[in-house]
This record gives C-alpha cells, structure tokens and sequence, in this order.
C-alpha cells in the first residue's frame, strides 16, 4: 500500500455552519456559528465530503472524491487552489440526500474545461434518484443547452470495486430506520459518514481499520437518522483503531473545546475540520 493523503472537503451536516438564523438572532444564542465567520474558524464547516489524492508518479496523482454536497462549490474554491487539485477523477456517492449529492452540477467547471467527465460510482437505485432530480445530468434528450456536467455512471453493488488501482469495499449502514446507504473502507480507512446504525455484518468489514471517520452529529440528543456523539465513541471504543475522526457536526460541536474535552478518551478521537489532510495507506 502506498502512502496517500485524505482532505476532508467538509465536515458539516446538511445545512452548513454557520447557519444563517444564528448570525440574525439579536441575542448570543449562538456562539459556535458566530465563531464560525472569523475567517480561519475551525467551526466553518461545509457538507461532509472527502477527496483521497493519490500519487501515480512525478507529474500525475488521481484524486477520488466521496459525495459532492450543496457546499461542493465552495469548499472547492477554499481547497482545490490550497492543495493543487485540478482534477477530479471520480466520485463515489453514499447516498443521494441533497448534501451528498447537491454540487453534482457544478462539476460541469471541470468536464467543460478541464477533463472530458467524471465517472460516478452509485448504485442502481440511487441513479434512479438522481435521474429525477438531475434529470439532465442523465438524459441527454433533458438537456435544454449545452455546458452541463459530462458524467459517466457506474453501477455499484454490495461487491468490492476497484478505481484506478484503488480498491473500495461497500459498508452497507442504516440512515435513519429506513434508508441503507454505503459507507467505504479503502485502505487503512472506513468511512461512515450517515448513519444510525452499523449491522453486524458491517461491523466485521471495519474491524482491523487503523482510521474510522465517522457520523458524529451531536452530544447527547439523538436525531434518528445520525450517531449521537456518544453513540460515536462507544462504536469507536468497539473497533478500537489508532485514530478516529469525527465528521457531520452541527453547530453544537465547538470544534476546539470539544476535541479538547476527547482528548481524554481513548483510542484517539477527534473532530476532523474542513481543509485537514490526513496521511492515509491505499
Ligand atoms: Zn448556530
Ligand atoms: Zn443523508
């Protein structure tokens, strides 16, 4: 396995922080989102997303994103510059919630510029999704002008699928009581980032992972649809791996009053921020 970097596009639930009823409240409801303005906050976070860069030779890398959320355009514009990426090889979606898959038309920038497409990996059922609500990003017949996205889309099942040489294993989660969707081991990682429960099954396929990222919505009160915190902790405590990161976090999550309190537990825990590059093995 090679040595590779993961950049955390964003590490926010749907709605982003801040949001904006916080900013226009009179009174100090809100410290977190108002925090989250100051530019350099680690509070400022966009729809979750990674982005694994790989390194093929001197002058090439491939760069496989994970979900493209209704932030995708800005959290673009902060990081693609910072960290060189000029290219998107492919995107492997979760599922299709607005936050997973909201910038999918803004990555017409790329393919009318840039590169010819972009191949998706989704599954069956979630490109039926998306042939609804992007019916042009499917059809072409739908497209009223030219300039949208090219997008090349591949079928993804329960199976293992390889990208590039990079091999992702499928980790079927429950969001919510009834909606499945995927999170993906690649590497030395496996990623969850919705879910309200791991199935038993799943659970074997992370075991032996020495990075977890996972939902982490919020302490204490639970959502139906995301991991509480604690609910985060005790499955991290479960897989015991070297290090786990948080992601999906709320505006209830004051990033470096909360990583300090996690900083007792072990293993390592912490919340990741949007822009964190982390080494990963693929
Ligand atoms: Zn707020
Ligand atoms: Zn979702």
């Amino acid at each position: 396995m090679n040595i590779s970097n993961l950049i955390f596009i964003g590490t926010g639930t749907s709605e982003g922080i801040p949001r904006v009823t916080c900013l226009t409240r009179s009174d100090n409801f809100c410290i977190v989102c108002k925090d989250s303005i100051i530019p350099g906050s680690l509070n400022r976070r966009r729809n979750t997303s990674v982005l694994i860069t790989k390194k093929i030779n001197n002058t090439e890398e491939i760069n496989i994103m994970i979900d493209v959320g209704k932030f995708f355009y800005e959290s673009a514009i902060n990081l693609f510059p910072r960290y060189s990426i000029k290219k998107i090889d492919s995107i492997i979606l979760t599922h299709t919630h607005a936050d997973a898959v909201g910038g999918l038309d803004d990555l017409r920038d790329w393919t009318n510029n840039t590169q010819k497409e972009i191949k998706i990996f989704l599954r069956k059922k979630d490109l039926k999704s998306i042939s609804s609500s992007h019916d042009y990003l499917v059809k072409r017949n739908k497209q009223s002008g030219g300039g949208v996205a090219k997008l090349n889309f591949n079928i993804i099942d329960k199976e293992p699928f390889t990208i590039k040489g990079v091999k992702f294993i499928p980790l079927p989660v429950m969001h919510g009581p009834y909606l499945d969707v995927f999170g993906f081991k690649f590497g030395n990682v496996s990623y969850i980032s919705d879910t309200s429960l791991i199935p038993k099954e799943t659970e074997k396929i992370i075991n032996g992972t020495e990075i977890l990222i996972l939902d982490a919505l919020r302490p204490e009160k639970t959502h139906g649809t995301h991991f509480t915190l604690e609910q985060a902790v005790e499955f991290t405590k479960k897989i015991n791996p070297k290090i786990t990161f948080f992601t999906n976090a709320t505006h209830d999550i004051d990033h470096l009053k909360i990583n300090n309190l996690l900083k007792k537990e072990t293993p390592k825990m912490q919340y990741a921020f949007d822009g964190q590059k982390i080494k990963i093995k693929i």
